[in-house]
């Protein structure tokens, strides 16, 4: 048997509980080659013997039939020398090995199973529980790996004869499936507080939906409070019981008929809403659907996403005789700023009195995982909330760095990141920190996700805010700690995604963030690399009056901008009055204070930037929740009607020779634009090509300085498609490599990456 060669290969990437065993035994009885098949923690181990044929074969099999939920990232071949003589190709229980690991997200419900849970004569019909080799929970019920049912949530439920029938054969759907159930023998779904469980407790919350009243219902990763989305009485309940008066809720359609004929959908958004991770999409609602205008109110797009879970399938469709709604409320269970409820003792504490029924179940919940939240740029995803789904795929880059590091991420929308030599492992969403339950859910999940990657952090990066939550979190865990400032995470965070390390002129253009120099940055142009960075200029500073709490409040801005502007109270006021922002004697306070610079802080906001001016158009005076009068300043500009303006006065230095970009010029020219009567959605697309015009110019003048030709566009202000279009096509003319984010978000919920980066960077030497 001269002929006969082995060859081991190594599998990296997503190969744990997506059937990859299965798949390569198939291929391997296809190519007739013999060996074996093993899962480390790490990768996927394949001895395969064979003819030097054969042994191709397979491979390329391999490369160009994955599992469907497999994703490979890498393969290492070698040839092994005086291999033993396999009899047959056979499948090895679990090794376990230390180093990197990839811990699957978990997997929306696949067509094979939603077909057997419809299908009467399967002895899972109805079966809330279903699930395969290629789709069910996992990230969600883990508790480590190997992915093993002893080491899940479902260890609590011994598998009945059939299934553990199917899950030891390879030949079935569910060979290995560790989360595989049946009505006999799986987890129950229940109304809480009530004896209904099974039929009974679906069919009572499709009753109580149905009825116009709210349910909780339990699904993967936590809860979601759940309302007909098409009876307007309901939403608005809804709204006021979550004192939650205009942020948009995101909405299930049954299926991509209900979806086509709610909103426009192209057919790269149909793919990702149909795909395995099934998150939310903001899609532009189509004139005449059902949806109540309170889902979304004032807003073109609404978010949209398919069931998932096969309870959410259940509840559009069951043999109950009920007929339901086609369009259902889908938002997270929680109080504003906590966490999403995962436990039945969260409900009872916290949302109980947001809803009319209650319908759980008793498989536990160990990570929560919300929904992710997609945006489309240039027809392709472009993430604003990276969770279910995604979390915690890795981000890879290619340095060679050694090591392992923690990053806590920032204070709001916190995500937080572990890394292992060059694979950033971003965590699902955490929440708003300045609850102090995110807080522990933050403590509880670090140690978590570090138990199932096995990492030891050696560092721990956080934000250079030296009062910010997530900065007490990283300071106990007792590991030499690195702030790492706030727009710089955001710059290194677009590097490491585009895995482009290069030095870059940064633009971050964003909310709020801790500047080195104590004032509030948000609009920065920052040369950097992953040394440092050089803060090449921002845009005009200005006071904010009130400090940070008037971050909802887009007139203080103004009113103290307007006060920059006159140089004096007097003049300050009457343009305050003629514009309408306030009351006179709320400028009055807002002008003395400034005047005399009580409790007032400097800033380059650039998100305050947008929440002034579109108090200043008269489009939203202040905000509900974050981001809307920034928001609703984009829709205008994109309802505008004609071709912006093009804005020359751009660029002005401050006494260090720093690029001030002129908004305060700009600012000006709105208030007496729109004094003379013209039409805020004009002046409000004027604004954001200005701003466009404005960093093109610093970006011009940045190239003179440093030769740099790529420019990162990151930061929260880049969530606005219009602001990152406009931005993105005047580099491009110029010549520039752009930088944008696309499957991390550009707002603080990315910006754990860029800070783990930096460490491990830091670590290496
Ligand atoms: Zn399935
Ligand atoms: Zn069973
Ligand atoms: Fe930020």
């Amino acid at each position: 048997m001269t002929d006969l060669v082995t060859r081991r290969l190594r599998v990296y990437g997503i190969v744990q509980g997506v059937g990859f065993r299965p798949t390569v035994s198939r291929h391997a009885a296809a190519s007739g080659i013999h060996g074996t098949v093993c899962n480390f923690g790490p990768y996927v181990e394949i001895l395969v013997q064979g003819t030097e044929q054969a042994c191709d074969d397979f491979r390329m099999r391999l490369e160009r039939q994955p599992p469907r939920r497999a994703s490979i990232l890498k393969i290492d071949e070698q040839t092994l020398e005086d291999a033993p003589e396999y009899p047959d190709f056979s499948i090895i229980e679990s090794g376990k090995t230390r180093g990197e690991i990839f811990v699957s997200p978990d997997i929306a419900i696949c067509e094979d199973c939603e077909r057997e849970m419809f299908d009467p004569k399967d002895r899972r019909y109805l079966h809330p529980f279903i699930n395969c080799t290629c789709c069910g929970p996992r990230l969600t019920i883990l508790d480590a790996l190997p992915y093993d049912r002893e080491r899940t949530s479902m260890k609590e439920f011994p598998m009945c004869p059939d299934c553990a029938a199917e899950y030891y054969d390879p030949a079935t759907r569910r060979y290995d499936a560790q989360p595989v159930c049946c009505p006999d023998c799986g987890p129950q779904v229940y109304l809480l507080g009530s004896r209904e469980k099974g039929r009974d407790a679906i069919t009572a919350a499709r009753r109580t939906i149905l009825a116009g009243e709210i349910a909780a219902i339990k699904g993967i990763g936590g809860f979601h409070l759940c309302c007909d989305a098409t009876n307007r009485d309901a939403v608005s309940r809804l709204r006021t019981l979550k004192t939650r008066p205009a942020k948009p809720f995101a909405v299930m359609l049954r299926d991509m008929e209900t979806v086509r004929r709610e909103c426009f959908v192209t057919p790269a958004q149909e793919k990702i809403l149909t795909g395995h991770q099934k998150p939310i999409l903001l899609l532009k609602k189509r004139p005449g659907g059902l949806l109540a205008e309170a889902v979304a109110p004032d807003n073109p797009y609404v978010g949209v996403m398919l069931p998932y879970a096969p309870i959410h399938l259940l509840l559009f469709r069951y043999d109950d005789g009920i007929t339901m709604p086609d369009c259902l409320v889908m938002t997270s269970g929680n109080v504003s700023g906590a966490p999403i409820c995962r436990e039945d003792r969260d409900v009872e504490q916290e949302i109980l009195g947001f809803c009319d029924t209650v319908l759980s179940h008793d498989r536990k919940i160990r990570i929560r995982a919300d929904d992710s939240v997609m945006d489309f740029y240039r027809d392709r995803p472009y993430m604003i909330r990276r969770s279910r789904g995604y979390a915690p795929l890795p981000v890879m880059v290619s340095r060679g760095w050694k090591g392992q590091v923690l990053a806590v991420g920032g204070e709001l929308k916190n995500t937080f990141c572990v890394g292992v030599n060059d694979l950033f492992y971003p965590s699902p969403y955490v929440g708003d920190l300045e609850d102090i339950r995110t807080v522990e859910a933050l403590e509880e999940t670090i140690g978590r996700l570090e138990t199932l990657l096995e990492a030891e952090p050696k560092a721990v990066a956080c934000d250079l805010h030296p009062r910010y939550n997530s900065t007490l979190v990283a300071e106990k865990q007792g590991l030499p700690l690195l702030p790492v400032q706030h727009h710089y995470a955001h710059v290194l965070t677009c590097m490491a995604e585009n895995d482009c390390f290069d030095p870059v002129i940064g633009l971050s253009f964003d909310g709020t963030g801790y500047g080195t120099d104590g004032t509030i940055w948000g609009g920065e142009i920052l040369l950097s690399d992953l040394d440092g960075f050089r803060r090449l200029g921002s845009i005009a500073p200005f006071s904010q009056v009130g400090g940070d709490s008037s971050s909802r409040e887009g007139w203080r801005i103004a009113v103290s901008m307007i006060r920059g502007l006159t140089g004096n109270a007097e003049d300050a006021l009457e343009l305050v009055k003629q514009l309408d922002l306030c009351g006179e004697q709320q400028a009055r306070a807002i002008l003395t204070m400034a005047g005399k610079n009580i409790n007032t802080v400097q800033s380059t906001s650039m998100g305050r930037l947008f929440d002034a001016v579109s108090a200043i158009l008269g489009i939203r005076r202040a905000s509900t929740f974050e981001g809307e009068a920034a928001t609703v300043l984009q829709f205008r500009a994109e309802a505008a009607n004609r071709t912006p303006k093009k804005w020359t006065s751009t660029l002005d230095a401050d006494l260090e020779g720093r690029m001030i970009l002129n908004t305060a010029d700009l600012v000006r020219s709105l208030v007496d634009r729109r004094l003379a009567g013209e039409d805020p959605c004009d002046l409000a697309l004027d604004f954001h090509s200005a701003l466009a015009d404005m960093a093109l110019e610093a970006c011009r003048r940045a190239r003179e300085e440093t030769g740099v030709e790529t420019a990162a566009l990151t930061g929260g202000c880049y969530q606005n498609r219009l602001l990152l279009e406009l931005t993105e096509s005047r580099l491009e003319t110029a010549g520039f490599r752009v930088l944008t984010h696309r499957l991390i978000p550009p707002n603080d919920g990315g910006i754990g990456l860029g800070q783990a980066v930096y460490a491990m960077h830091r670590m290496q030497t």
